[in-house]
């Protein structure tokens, strides 16, 4: 069993001096899975950038131009409040896209039973045709189709476990029977999309899964919808591929959010999405990294994944428990299970 990895020194030219999506975040992560001697259990997979072909699968023509045009007029421009595109920026993206799918290619091909990239800029709030919350083009949607049109993978399942709301990723596939798109986050918060009852539309109809969790929830809460909710659902879908944006801003520590994660919270998590792999997919699961705003936990979350998929059945967790006690999601838990036909 082999565990791909893709990242690539090129991602710190798109950074911004005092925003929270900036390159001390790779730099973070690089420094912790060499310090815990991760690296070398990893395949290392060399980054192409994506093709046209492969961006346009999702993206409307106008959009890539719309960010390309930055480089052109070699102004750094605003995407909105919060999202910044410099004028190497829309290269660097083309970029991370294109690693992710060097790493579909690596667990596609059986060079790897699994696989991560830690990439940025981050993607799952790039809709089709806009780019927002710090995310230019939708890495994990490219991926997703891209699975599809290269290796004729059927169904995708994709679980969201950032804090916030994946809206492009939902926007992208919400009438499309193909991918399943699962998504934890706190609510309310960015973007302001994600209720329960977006449940996706037409053929599309109850493959978007949307857990929207009060601030507070803790690890019972998520132990309890992952456990009753997530995981049947997805195993019901039967992907044959399973993405997951993962994004470490659910942590309590996390300075956007207010979620209560632990990072051996976030572990249980990502190990029972594992094992799930195992069981419908012959342990197909690539992780992409989102957000994560701070770098201790950011760093050590992503780490904990590594372990988790090369199968080390450690977790580390210097940053400890949340102080609170973690609020009840029993009622949240039985209208998800009455909304998405669960028994
Ligand atoms: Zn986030």
């Amino acid at each position: 069993m082999k565990t791909a990895y893709v990242t690539d020194a090129r991602f710190a030219g798109h950074t911004l001096a005092d925003h929270p999506e900036h390159a001390g975040r790779l730099a973070a992560v690089e420094e912790r899975l060499t310090a815990d001697g991760l690296r070398e259990r990893l395949l290392p997979v060399d980054v192409a950038p994506a093709t046209e072909d492969d961006l346009l699968a999702v993206h409307d023509p106008g959009h890539l131009k719309r960010l390309s045009r930055v480089a052109e007029i070699g102004t750094p421009t605003m995407f909105g409040p919060d999202t910044y595109v410099l004028p190497d920026s829309y290269a660097i993206a083309v970029l991370a896209a294109g690693a992710v799918l060097r790493v579909v290619d690596a667990v596609m091909g059986r060079q790897a039973t699994n696989g991560l990239a830690a990439v940025r800029p981050p993607g799952h709030h790039a809709t089709r045709d806009e780019a927002m919350g710090f995310c230019l083009l939708n890495n994990v949607a490219i991926a997703a189709r891209y699975a599809q049109r290269q290796y004729g993978v059927r169904r995708v399942l994709i679980v969201d476990y950032d804090v916030h709301h994946g809206n492009g990723t939902q926007d992208i596939f919400y009438s499309d029977p193909s991918v399943y798109y699962i998504s934890t986050h706190q609510s309310p918060l960015y973007p302001g999309t994600g209720d329960i009852r977006e449940i996706g539309a037409g053929r599309g109809e109850r493959l978007t899964l949307n857990i929207p969790l009060a601030p507070g929830t803790g690890d019972a809460g998520f132990f309890d919808v992952f456990n009753q909710v997530v995981i049947p659902a997805a195993e019901r879908f039967k992907p044959a591929l399973i993405l997951v944006s993962a994004g470490f801003d659910a942590h309590w520590a996390d300075p956007l959010a207010n979620l209560r994660l632990t990072l051996s919270g976030y572990d249980r998590l990502t190990r029972s999405l594992y094992a799930l792999a195992g069981r419908v997919c012959k342990g197909r699961i690539i992780c992409v990294l989102e957000g994560g705003y701070n770098l201790q936990v950011l760093s050590h979350g992503w780490a904990n994944v590594a372990r988790a998929l090369t199968g080390d059945p450690t977790a580390v967790d210097p940053v400890g428990p949340a102080r609170e006690i973690s609020r009840p999601v029993d009622a949240l838990i039985a209208r998800l299970k009455q909304l998405h036909q669960l028994s």
